[in-house]
Order: structure tokens, then sequence, then C-alpha cells
């Protein structure tokens, strides 16, 4: 797909063109860029929670591997071997 075949560089076409196997292409990027900030700027809140959410998941993650080191290397290897088999 040529750039100029559509339009590019709005956040719509942003998530389009995330989908071609050749990429995204220069203005979609710079206006997903742009959106994410804006959506950043605008719900402060928000986005602390989720961030906030995802540092407790990944300390409860590592407490848990500290505190069932056998099960969760063999649930992780078990993991990585079905990673593989897919
Ligand atoms: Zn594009």
């Amino acid at each position: 797909m040529k750039e100029e075949d559509a339009e590019h560089g709005t956040y719509a076409s942003y998530q389009q063109c995330l989908k071609r196997p050749e990429g995204t292409c220069e203005p979609c990027r710079k206006a997903g860029a742009e959106y994410m900030r804006q959506w950043r700027k605008d719900r402060p809140l928000a986005y602390g929670r989720e961030r906030a959410k995802t540092n407790a998941r990944g300390r409860a993650w590592a407490r848990l591997a500290h505190m069932q080191p056998t099960l969760f290397q063999a649930l992780y290897q078990e993991e990585l071997e079905r990673g593989e088999a897919s």
C-alpha cells in the first residue's frame, strides 16, 4: 500500500497502519504518539492507576516467585515450552 492511497497521519489511520506488514508510516507513527501523549495528559489519574496496577502486578509476581521458586520455575518452563510449540 502506497502512503498516498489512503489517509495517513491521524489516530484512526494509525490503527490501520499498524496492521501493515511494513509497519506504520512516519505521519501515522507521529499521530499515534501524539494521541498517547494527549491521552496521558488528559487522564493523569487513570494513567497513574494503570501504571500503579502494572507495577503492583510485577511486584506480586516477584514475591510469588520468591515464595514458591520451584513451582514458579516449573510453570515458567512449561509456558516457555508451550510458547515454542505454538
Ligand atoms: Zn500511515
